[in-house]
């Protein structure tokens, strides 16, 4: 069996150890003669994990007992609308930090609810960074502070969080959580699409803070968008299967050494892709170095068409999935935490020889 060097951007590589186990098991689950997605949602077997995934990521984050956790569909997309659905008001403002167009999607959402506000965009420069503290400009009162911690389209991330002056924040962490420790007592809310470095699609993970609920409006909207009908029980079928994976994608990064074993990880692979890319004008990154994203490396070749035959020699290589995205172009390499080092070794190898030979 020969397994590519993985670089997609969503759905993206997941841990080996991961898909061999859920194989293994796939047709008769524990021995009782059925695969878990078989079986029903309020039965023994499924209970168990969807608890059990609850708490790793309890554990994982340090969130104490304010914090519920919950597996929804939908995407991230959803949460883009369910967050202002349940926290704003026409009458309310929420602050907006635009930093790609991930963020852009979410603002042009909330704003069918309420003001937005948006402390700082990265708009005019391409969103080539992210703001400074002293750029931020925080309105007076916000319910909340919504940020996108990774861009995954342009290869920006924050590494702590963005200065709010007061309000929680509320993140769409899809491309990067559990890729680093985060100050989980700034959040009232966090979601993510789990495709990218969680697990297979079809699950959003959206944890949240009992506290901040207690700011949820209280004039009535459609009960399947409402946070409080998925707290505590199982309001509607959930995704079982990529419930049931993510669970073991957080057991294998905590037998790892959960978040600051990752943060090193990523880290050290991100430094062996920067390095290279910095070299010399071969290849040029996008972004500015301060802002620079470790799960999604973005650089240009001197033109498209070296751009082009880079894709292609790459994948004859067995190295995929590195196209950009189709609003930026240029190469785009996703390294989560499920891409091993080899992978990002073998890639910097690849454009070294590339170089040689083009440059
Ligand atoms: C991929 C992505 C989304 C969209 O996720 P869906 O699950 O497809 O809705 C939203 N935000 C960020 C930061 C993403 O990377």
């Amino acid at each position: 069996m020969k397994r590519v060097h993985n670089f997609s951007a969503g759905p993206a590589v997941l841990p080996l150890e991961v898909l061999e186990k859920v194989q293994a098991e796939l047709v008769n689950y524990r021995d009782k003669g059925a695969s878990i997605i078989e079986m029903s949602h309020r039965g023994a077997e499924y209970t168990e994990i969807n608890q059990q995934a609850g708490e790793r990521l309890k554990e994982i984050t340090g969130a104490d007992d304010d914090w519920e956790v919950l597996f929804l569909q939908g995407g991230a997309s959803t949460q883009f609308m369910m967050v202002p659905q349940n926290f704003l008001s026409s009458n309310q403002t929420a602050d907006y930090i635009d930093t790609g167009s991930w963020s852009s999607k979410a603002i042009k959402e909330a704003k069918l609810f309420g003001n937005v506000h948006i402390p700082f965009s990265g708009k005019e420069l391409n969103y080539s960074r992210l703001p400074e503290t002293d750029e931020l400009k925080p309105s007076e009162d916000p319910v909340y502070t919504h940020f996108t911690s990774n861009n995954t389209i342009f290869g920006t991330q924050f590494y702590s969080e963005p200065e709010t002056g007061g309000s929680l924040l509320v993140c769409d962490a899809s491309s990067d959580f559990l890729s680093h420790p985060i100050n989980i007592n700034k959040y009232g809310l966090i979601y993510a699409g789990a495709q990218k470095n969680l697990g297979p699609a079809g699950v959003t993970v959206v944890m949240i803070r009992k506290s901040f609920l207690e700011l949820q409006k209280k004039d009535p909207f459609p009960t399947i968008l409402n946070y409080n009908t998925h707290i505590g029980t199982l309001f509607n079928t959930p995704p079982v299967f990529a419930v049931y994976m993510l669970n073991y994608v957080l057991e294998w990064l905590q037998q790892k050494g959960g978040l600051e074993w990752f943060d090193r990880f990523n880290t050290e692979k991100a430094y062996l892709l920067y390095s290279e890319i910095d070299k010399d004008d071969f290849y040029r990154g996008t972004v500015e170095k301060s802002s620079r994203s470790k799960m999604n490396v973005t650089f240009r070749l001197p033109d498209e068409e070296l751009e082009k035959t880079f894709l292609t020699e790459a994948a004859s290589n067995g190295l995929v999935a590195l196209k950009g995205h189709r609003s930026v172009g240029g190469i785009r390499a996703s390294i989560y935490n499920a891409c091993e080092i080899n992978s990002v070794k073998a890639l910097v190898s690849f454009m070294q020889e590339f170089r040689a030979a083009k440059g």
